[in-house]
């Protein structure tokens, strides 16, 4: 509940919502040759462009009030304004706005590819709220910028809605991520050939408000390295240094040695949240790496019903580059393109150094990750055995197909002595799955006599048994937003019926809390079969 005075600061109208301080990024350099498509803009990190605003019939789809609430300083009354909805189309600038579109390149599939940039993505404005947090304000689907390339500069409701949902799913799940305010829908059509089969269909476009601190990704210092922009790609780092890292000093010789083990370092400590939730990028490009180690892009990202190491979400990933168990590899490759992106800043002595960082990184991972799982069966810290233990618990599921979400969290929910009874079983579908494995007896006495060895240290068994279960609840989600759930609210969008968007929204406030009606809807139970059919495209 928030305090009365403290809500009588959110801003009731649009009017009264403005950005009242220049955004820094007008320190960088912006190209103001606007509204014309470029292959190879020089020497800018942005181009001013003002959003091309969604036309026919738009209304809203959903809103984040977390977000809207505590990041933009709005009071709920606001969201249900035309003022609100035209500002999401594009159309509604708000006071101090300077829409500008950002220019990065990236490594997709493990190639170069030279130029992206946002091709349909506008940054408007940055808003200091009244905690004094400065928030980036960007519209995603708003309109053809100089790096459109080829595209429209749109995007479709089914992608707006997994981004809404998944941004704020995450952010309440407890992995760092961008956020996500909004999304309005319209009666303008655009065309995708959804799984690249030579059969494009129309589709309604629509926008995505999107939030974060920043959206530069490894992309926006990669793309200035590579083309020899070196005075620029020093005055981009230095920027980031002061703006989002300022631990470090920007007197520092070591600075960008700092700076990038800073980076890497977070970015391994997101992968290895996104294991502890099963979470799939699914297009883990350069371009989609943020430099605060946020999620950031969500395309064709899942969460996974059944464990699977060699879950691909993507389905445009034929080769499986993407998949759940080569996130950590496919990420420490990608902060090796960060290395050599910012290699030309560096001395020889300083190469040197940031390539041990480099061999450091694997191991580094593997640790989260293992950390992460230790936490998720109940345990504070690693002793010796845990990791096979881990792992034989993996492969046990990989084996049997037991949910990752369902099977963790109904590990919480029993007591170890209880998880041998039939009944007890019974009553707990994944776990059920997974005890008909032919070692589950083993493994369960493994697990309980390391509980064991852990209660010893605790003041008493009972008490240790309370705390684990609270902790295990605590680190283990009832709900994620699977494909299925996505995918039927989404069906129900496409008719604009939004309750079940709505819905999921709302049940994903609060991952970690049983609650009655997502119990009614199926939401923590087996999925129905035709979801692990699921095919998720990589068309957006
Ligand atoms: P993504 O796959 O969404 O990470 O996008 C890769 C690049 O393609 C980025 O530079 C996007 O801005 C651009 N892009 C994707 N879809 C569109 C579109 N419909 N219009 C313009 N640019 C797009
Ligand atoms: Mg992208």
């Amino acid at each position: 509940m928030k305090m009365e005075g403290e809500s009588a600061l959110l801003k009731k109208n649009f009017i009264e919502w403005r950005f009242s301080q220049y955004p820094k990024y007008i320190l960088l350099p912006i190209d103001e040759n606007h509204d014309q498509i470029r292959s190879n803009i020089k020497n800018v990190i942005y181009s001013e462009v003002t959003p091309r605003p969604l036309e026919r019939n738009v209304r809203l789809v959903c809103a984040s009030e977390a977000a809207l609430t505590n990041i933009l300083d709005m009071n709920p009354d606001m969201m249900l304004s035309s003022d609100f909805v035209e500002f999401i189309a594009g159309r509604k600038l708000p006071y101090g706005a300077l829409p500008v579109a950002h220019r990065y390149g990236g490594h997709q599939y493990g190639l170069w590819v030279g130029q992206l940039g946002d091709g349909r993505a506008h940054i408007i404005g940055e808003y200091v709220n009244k905690l004094g947090q400065r928030w980036q304000i960007q519209l995603k689907g708003s309109g053809q910028t100089p790096y459109s390339r080829t595209h429209d500069g749109r995007s479709v409701l089914r992608a707006c809605i997994r981004e809404m949902i998944a941004s704020e799913a995450c952010y309440h799940l407890g992995v760092p991520t961008t956020r996500a305010g909004a999304v309005v829908v319209s009666d303008e059509m655009v065309v995708r050939d959804v799984y690249y089969t030579g059969t494009p269909r129309r589709e309604k476009a629509a926008v995505l408000l999107r939030l974060a601190p920043s959206f530069f990704r490894f992309g926006s210092l990669e793309v200035l390295s590579r083309s020899g922009e070196l005075a620029v790609l020093k005055q981009l780092a230095d920027f980031v240094i002061k703006e989002y890292y300022p631990d470090i000093h920007l007197t520092d010789e070591n600075r960008f040695i700092r700076l990038f083990s800073e980076i890497a370092h977070r970015t391994l400590d997101l992968v290895a949240k996104w294991h502890g939730v099963g979470f799939t990028h699914g297009l883990l490009n350069t371009d989609n790496m943020s430099l605060l180690g946020l999620t950031l892009d969500y395309g064709p990202f899942g969460f996974l019903d059944s464990y699977d190491g060699g879950f691909v979400a993507n389905c445009c990933d034929g080769e499986g580059r993407y998949a759940l168990a080569k996130q950590p590899d496919v990420v420490v490759w990608n902060i090796g393109q960060l290395a050599s992106a910012l290699k030309p800043l560096l001395s020889a002595s300083q190469q040197v150094h940031m390539s041990h960082i480099l061999k450091t990184l694997d191991t580094y991972c593997k640790n989260k990750i293992l950390e992460t799982f230790l936490m998720k069966i109940g345990l504070k810290e690693e002793r010796w055995g845990d990791e096979q233990l881990v792992e034989k618990l993996l492969d046990m599921m990989q084996q049997t197909g037991a949910d990752f979400t369902a099977t963790f969290r109904q590990l919480a929910e029993l007591e170890p002595s209880e998880m041998v009874s039939e009944a007890k079983l019974a009553e707990k579908w994944s776990l059920k799955r997974l005890a008909s494995h032919a070692s589950w007896g083993c493994w369960l006495d493994q697990y309980r006599e390391r509980l064991d060895k852990e209660a010893v240290d605790a003041s008493s068994v009972g008490v240790f048994e309370d705390e684990r279960r609270r902790r295990m609840l605590g680190a283990n989600p009832a709900y994620v937003p699977r494909s299925w759930l996505l995918h039927e609210a989404i069906l129900d969008a496409e008719r604009d019926d939004f309750g079940k968007v709505r819905f999921l929204l709302e049940v994903m406030r609060h991952p970690y809390d049983i609650q009655p009606e997502a119990e009614k809807r199926g939401f923590s139970a087996q999925p129905p079969q035709w979801a692990y059919e699921l095919k998720i495209s990589c068309s957006t």
